[in-house]
């Protein structure tokens, strides 16, 4: 039976990261991912934001590697041509009464490290953005915007390069353990519905919204161990051509209090067009589509005309939408990213990347070096 020292178990943004960086230090990496190609789920269905580190609790693996994540990211497209740009974000306070909150805000990003960031008042708010209305905002010139595809793609031919094998069409169905030490026999069915097995030393469960099922397969008790996750849509909309050009960052209000998500923000991307979201919404697992209903727009337009008093009726276009692997559930307070090495539940080289939603993108590079030190490589 043929044998890898590792197996990373999905080819987005975060599997693809992990594979690079690994098979720089191991000569036998393999990824299969259950799809025709890479980052076709939530890897190309965000707001493609290098996220600066500004919102997450101190010392939280989501601060911390969002933090090292943007700093790797800037690194790699300069050293790979990767198209992004340092645009810069506000994050905007409406009135008086919102200038604590944001200044708390501001004091917890520089706690985290964000270098950088400044209060700015009505004035330099105009001078930046001359159609925006806010009383106070955060600037962080470090957060940006980048082409995620292009990254991935760079990720996955540092991964070639290397002598790792990405296997698309390969779905992971059967995970046992073998003997002591003896590693993981892993069943994978292909496009054709044919099985193939195979042995590895060391899994890198990076399965994104299957990553709690790809978990129970092995045998994790995933509700013993908090893994079990919930699904959020975030729905986006696009801001008709003409007033796209009135914002040229990024504009964030004030999130929500148990940041279940960053409230309905504008991003600008690399073609200049303005969109609106996302919003976030439970679902059922099995109900998973990425329609816009148009129904939503006045509530997009009724939360985002604070901020972008520009905005009227019927300049709003359904866009896409992406689902958020959370952790979290409606009630919950903040819940950081699990990466785990699962020795102590007896599963010896298996990491479990559990809940790996935003800033996972910007957190990709830092994940990769992160997961290669559980694994002591
Ligand atoms: C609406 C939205 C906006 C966001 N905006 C940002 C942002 O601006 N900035 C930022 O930093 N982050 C953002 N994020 C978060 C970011 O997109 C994710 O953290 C990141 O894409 C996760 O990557 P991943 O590789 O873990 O998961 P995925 O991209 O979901 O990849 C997982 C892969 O595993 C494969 N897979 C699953 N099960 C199996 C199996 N059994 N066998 C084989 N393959 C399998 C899947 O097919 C998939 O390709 C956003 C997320 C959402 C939903």
């Amino acid at each position: 039976m043929e044998r890898f020292e590792i197996t990373v178990i999905g080819a987005g943004v975060v599997g693809l990261a992990v594979a690079a960086h690994l098979s720089s230090r191991c000569s036998s990496v393999l990824v299969v991912e259950k799809n025709t190609a890479f980052g076709m789920e939530t890897s190309s269905r965000n707001s493609e934001v290098i996220h600066a580190g500004i919102y997450y609790p101190r010392d939280s693996l989501k601060a911390r590697l969002c933090v090292e994540g943007n700093r790797l990211l800037y690194e790699l497209c300069a050293a790979y041509g990767i198209p992004h740009k340092r645009v810069g974000k506000l994050i905007v306070a409406l009135d008086k009464s919102e200038e604590e909150p944001l200044e708390k805000l501001c004091a917890n990003g520089r706690s985290n490290g964000v270098r950088e960031l400044e209060i700015i008042g009505r004035e330099r708010i105009r001078e930046m953005e001359p159609h925006i209305k806010a009383h106070a905002a955060i600037h962080s010139p470090a957060t940006g915007i980048i082409d995620s595809h292009s990254l991935m793609n760079v990720f996955l031919e540092q991964a070639e390069a290397y002598g790792s094998i990405v296997s698309f069409k390969s779905e992971v169905k059967e995970i046992r353990r073998e003997g002591a030490g003896q590693g993981y026999r892993i069943g994978v069915i292909d496009a054709a519905g044919d099985r193939f097995d195979f042995v590895t030393r060391c899994v890198v469960n990076c399965a994104g919204l299957n990553c709690d099922e790809v978990a129970a397969m092995a045998g994790f008790d995933v509700e013993r161990k908090k893994y079990r996750l919930n699904y959020w849509k975030g729905r986006y909309f696009r801001v008709i051509d003409r007033k796209s050009a009135y914002v040229n960052r990024l504009v964030y209000p004030l999130p929500h209090s148990a940041l279940l998500g960053l409230g309905i923000h504008a991003t600008v991307n690399l073609a200049g067009a303005l969109r609106l979201g996302p919003d976030h919404i439970p679902i059922e697992r099995d109900s998973v589509d990425y329609s816009v209903d148009s129904a939503a727009a006045q509530g997009f337009l009724t939360a985002a005309v604070t901020y972008l008093p520009f905005l009227e009726a019927g300049d709003l276009v359904p866009d896409t939408a992406g689902i958020r692997p959370k952790l979290q559930t409606e009630n919950d307070a903040f819940r950081d990213f699990i990466i785990q090495e699962e020795s102590a539940e007896g599963f010896p080289g298996f990491v479990n990347l559990i809940g790996i939603e935003s800033p996972g993108l910007t957190a990709s590079p830092a994940i990769a070096r992160y997961v290669g030190g559980l694994l002591k490589l």
